[in-house]
């Protein structure tokens, strides 16, 4: 391995060596190794060369599009030593300039509307020489005023000069660079990509550039490779399983049916399948799903609903039959059709609720088999949702690539997450490792004396006093940054409602139900400066638990509050009996595991770098049953002591 750009530490050599004969023996390595431990560069190195050497093509997916910037700046790194090209792409939301006030619009949506302008700015330029023909640029050569037709920064990428592209063919091309090349010379950055594509040996993008059909599609064709010739990198993958169920679920809310209903005032209410108006179509539809939330809904949690329900309240309330009712659908189909051409042709977003009632209804009606669960939820904005069980669906292209490395700090139990995926047990090998922190860093203990097990809760209802005298006195006991985990949202506004805030002698900050990013930001802001020591209560799995740092004395001192399992909704215990089906391990995979994963998602908020020390406390004797994922478990019958002697106090 020539390329390491550091000199690599013996657990790096590890991944690498694992990683290189996994790729050329055409398998999927799944890699369990902490944060902190190098692997985004210990994986990167290998793939590099195999892909140089074989010209095998790297497709790089993250699941937000900040995790990139470490990948581009290893590749950078990596880049010194051996050439190669790599190129960042993201969606049009985020990369259009000409649509960026559409802010809610979908890739479909911007899709349509940047086609219409390309055709316009072709059919307008002729040659890429007159593009001046539609756009105008200041003396300055700073400000471009837009003419109706076509999309100047189209325009302009056609007659850029061959020079600056071969700069990015030449490069580790990261999105921050193409924006900012892109905005200094008035083009299209995500045009600007998608051309040079077919030059890169590495590519960076969001999941859905793999998962999702249609994108992955284009992406190939603009490659000019195949899924075939594929290597696919899957960074912070421990939650892939979820994203592949939600990707082939569908769902539908109150709030689309009324805008529904807004659009057929618009154009002028037509009559579906020669019977019946779009709006008393669409107002049965309401109705079922009120009465359905009424019939089922209990406590405001979600509930199963009889696989054909929905068809048997519209075809007893419309007084039709199935074939009566299928022309419906299609019709109100081909109405939100004509609505969102009519929308596009006015340079609006074409978007239509009646299409996607319509969509709703038909995947509804086709689903079938053990792999759904149709359920309904209440609340504010009730929803009927068929709920997809079975992540291997959206999981199948997976068999198909050349190699695949799948990675995080948290991807334990291997087994879970080979099976739900449907990876190949010939195919698949695990790596798990060691934190390459020294473990004395980090103490992880458990107390036995409470727990938030429902049934004991529900019968010895103090335990909750009990409780909340253990979090006062943790965090009453040293002066140091300390995060309270709790199971849920619910059982976070009981002690905030108890007045807890009142009995810890620190500042105190609650991470609340809904809290846009800028609120989220303020409170993490205020509770990472050290100047006096904080509290922040907050509920594991949420934002503060995954994927923000608190290095040094951000956080010293984090407390779990009983043991997360999921909560038992009607899609959860479908998905456990689901796996019971399958692979007779409904508990260990939909149960244990995912609470396995958010414990070690909050503990490893504790430790990012050889200098960061840590404890985490876990109020439930249940813990115990842990040891196999939760290195260092061990039971405490004195945390205040042990506090004290791990930080000296
Ligand atoms: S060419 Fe680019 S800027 Fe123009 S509409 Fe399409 S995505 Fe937007």
């Amino acid at each position: 391995m020539k390329c390491f750009p550091y000199t690599p530490r013996k657990t790096q050599l590890k991944i690498a060596d694992t990683v290189e004969k996994a790729l050329s023996s055409r398998q999927h390595v799944l890699i369990d190794s902490p944060t902190g431990s190098g692997k985004t560069v210990a994986v990167l190195v290998p793939c590099v060369e195999y892909a140089v050497r074989t010209g095998k093509k790297i497709l790089y997916l993250t699941k937000t599009n900040t995790q990139q910037q470490q990948v581009y700046k290893e590749l950078k790194k990596i880049r010194e030593k051996i050439e190669f090209t790599a190129m960042g792409i993201q969606g049009r939301a985020n990369l259009c300039v000409l649509f960026k006030d559409f802010e809610n619009a979908n890739s479909e949506e911007l899709a349509k509307l940047c086609r219409d302008r390309k055709k316009s700015t072709m059919k307008h330029t002729g040659t890429v020489k007159e593009c001046n023909e539609i756009y105008l640029i200041d003396e300055d050569n700073s400000k471009i005023l837009e003419l109706s037709e076509g999309c100047p920064y189209f325009a302009n990428l056609l007659s850029l000069n061959e020079e600056f592209e071969d700069y990015f063919l030449h490069n580790v091309c990261d999105i921050t660079d193409v924006l900012a090349f892109a905005d200094k010379h008035h083009i299209c950055p995500y045009e600007f990509i998608k051309a040079h594509l077919r030059y890169a040996d590495i590519i960076v993008a969001p999941y859905a550039y793999f998962f999702v059909k249609p994108i992955r599609k284009a992406l190939l064709t603009w490659w000019n490779t195949t899924i075939e010739n594929l290597v696919v990198i899957l960074d912070e993958a421990h939650n892939l399983q979820d994203y592949c169920r939600e990707l082939e679920s569908a769902s539908l809310s109150l709030y689309t049916v009324h805008a529904a209903m807004h659009e057929v005032e618009e154009c002028n209410n037509p009559v579906l399948g020669n019977f019946i108006s779009a709006r008393d179509f669409l107002i049965s539809i309401e109705h079922m799903v009120e009465e359905c939330v009424k019939e089922f809904v209990k406590d405001d949690e979600d509930s199963f609903v009889p696989p054909d329900y929905l068809e048997t309240y519209l075809l007893s309330n419309l007084k039709t039959d199935s074939t009566h009712l299928n022309a419906v659908i299609m019709d109100l189909l081909q109405a939100g059709e004509i609505y969102s051409e009519k929308k596009r042709m006015e340079g609006k977003l074409p978007r239509s609720y009646m299409r996607a009632v319509s969509n709703f209804l038909v995947a509804w009606f086709s689903i079938g088999g053990t792999e759904y669960t149709k359920i309904v939820s209440g609340g504010e904005n009730p929803e009927i949702v068929a709920f997809c069980l079975d992540a291997t669906i959206a999981a199948l292209p997976l068999c198909s690539v050349h190699a695949g490395i799948h990675m995080s700090g948290t991807l334990s139990p291997l087994d879970e997450y080979r099976d739900s995926l449907g990876l190949d047990k010939n195919r698949t090998v695990f790596l798990e490792l060691p934190s390459p922190f020294a473990p004395e860093n980090l103490q992880i203990v458990y107390e036995t004396t409470v727990t938030t097990r429902y049934e004991e809760i529900y019968a010895f209802p103090e335990i909750f006093d009990l409780i909340e005298h253990e979090i006062v006195r943790i965090c009453n006991s040293i002066q140091r940054n300390i995060i309270v985990f709790f199971p849920s949202f619910k059982i976070l506004q009981i002690f905030v409602n108890r007045g807890i805030e009142n009995r810890i002698d620190k500042d105190v900050y609650v991470e609340a139900q809904g809290m846009n990013s800028i609120e989220m930001g303020k409170i993490i802001e205020n509770f990472r400066d050290c100047s006096r020591p904080k509290v922040m209560l907050a509920v594991i799995g949420g934002r503060l638990s995954e994927g923000i740092d608190f290095p040094d004395k951000q956080l010293e001192l984090i407390v779990i509050v009983g043991i997360p399992y999921p909560k038992p909704s009607a899609r959860q215990k479908a998905l456990q009996f689901y796996y019971d089906m399958k692979f007779r391990k409904g508990w260990e995979y939909a149960v244990q595991a995912p609470a396995a994963r958010k414990m070690r998602q909050a503990i490893g908020r504790l430790i990012r770098n050889e200098n960061d020390r840590g404890m985490a406390i876990i109020l439930d004797k249940r813990a115990k049953q842990f040891s196999e994922y939760l290195e260092n478990l061990n039971q405490t019958d004195d945390v205040i002591a042990d506090i004290k002697r791990f930080f000296g106090d």
